[in-house]
């Protein structure tokens, strides 16, 4: 019997967490070829999230958790929940049933009898999402697609099903500065995009806002790319030859007519523009940098606190 884990990312979802399990427990009922287990991970929430965890984990022995000891973000939980999985497909998917478990069979399909390596999701409507998300989301995809060689179809998802092979491809990666989708399309393999309509978040909210959506897109390109760096060195040498042909007017300007007028607005224009770019550029260099600091600290990407992967954790756990 083939095995599928199922890597479930949570950040206070406890009014949600027994319901989509519920709900993913139907779809599973319906595959009994398939022996599923469930690895939660518990992103350092603020709320009961644990104490659900640890509930449904008493009422079905295919429940597994891990529990962090601060929110590390969804990539961090993602990684932890990925490096636990032992099953022949790993499906990543978050807890709010946005990703629906109703494809698992299509999935299945595409893993067992269309050669693909793995099934990816997107979405085709953005529905329930701000103009100025959509856009700004829209422009990531573009710029992201022909800075790096991450190759991601507009509108990917986290959500998908992997093969073994494919997970612990992702899994020799081990920067801390994750960013899946980029992660995911890096290691190569087939994979199949398949699209359905998004729901809104039933119960819980969501966790994203407008500067982590920033952060996460920024992480996107620098991540996989060292483009911006060419673009201020090529930037350079441009404003370089305009300044050589500038100097050289002014030259032979002086040289034949003899100093005119002070150049007031040229001087001040020139000042600020090249001010202007210098500062820009170091602030591309210093990002850079700092993405070496970071990693080259070492860190784990997270630190548990609790998991029931092995019992002996569980007996002192006191209650949160
Ligand atoms: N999540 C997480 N850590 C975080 C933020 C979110 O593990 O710091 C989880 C969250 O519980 C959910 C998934 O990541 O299962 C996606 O989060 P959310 O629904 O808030 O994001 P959206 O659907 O708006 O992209
Ligand atoms: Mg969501």
């Amino acid at each position: 019997m083939k095995t599928i884990d199922l890597v479930v990312p949570c950040y206070n979802e406890e009014a949600g967490l027994e319901h989509f399990v519920l709900e993913t427990n139907k779809v599973i009922d319906s595959l009994p070829d398939y022996s599923f287990r469930y690895i939660l991970v518990n992103d350092g929430s603020r709320d009961k999230t644990y104490l659900v965890m640890k509930k449904l984990a008493k009422q079905f022995s295919n429940i597994k958790y891990i529990c962090f000891s601060r929110n590390f973000g969804k990539e961090a939980a993602m990684y932890a929940g990925l490096q636990h999985t032992t099953a022949d497909y790993v499906v990543v998917m978050d807890a709010d049933l946005q990703h629906p478990p109703e494809i698992f069979p299509q999935m299945i399909m595409a893993l067992e009898n269309e050669g693909y390596d793995c099934c990816a999701t997107k979405r085709d409507e953005r529905e329930g999402e701000s103009k100025f998300r959509g856009i700004f989301s829209k422009l990531f995809f573009k710029l992201s697609n022909k800075l790096t060689d991450v190759k991601n179809p507009y509108g990917a998802m986290d959500y998908r099903m992997m093969t073994r092979q494919m997970v612990d491809s992702i899994l020799e990666l081990g920067e801390v500065q994750r960013f899946s989708k980029g992660i995911f399309s890096w290691v190569g393999f087939n994979t199949k995009w398949v699209s359905f309509k998004t729901v809104d978040r039933q119960l819980g909210t969501t966790t994203w806002k407008f500067s982590s959506l920033f952060k996460y897109a920024l992480d996107g390109i620098t991540c996989f790319s060292v483009a911006p760096l060419r673009f201020t060195a090529v930037m350079g040498g441009v404003i370089f030859l305009i300044s050589l042909i500038y100097i050289l007017i002014t030259l032979i300007q002086t040289l034949f007519f003899g100093i005119t007028t002070p150049g007031y607005v040229t001087t001040l224009c020139a000042v600020l523009f090249l001010g202007g770019i210098t500062e820009m550029s170091i602030g591309i260099l210093g990002e850079y940098i700092g993405r070496i600091y970071m990693e080259s600290k070492d860190r784990p990407i997270y630190i548990t606190k609790y998991s029931n992967f092995e019992e002996e954790n569980n007996e002192e756990e006191d209650s949160e």
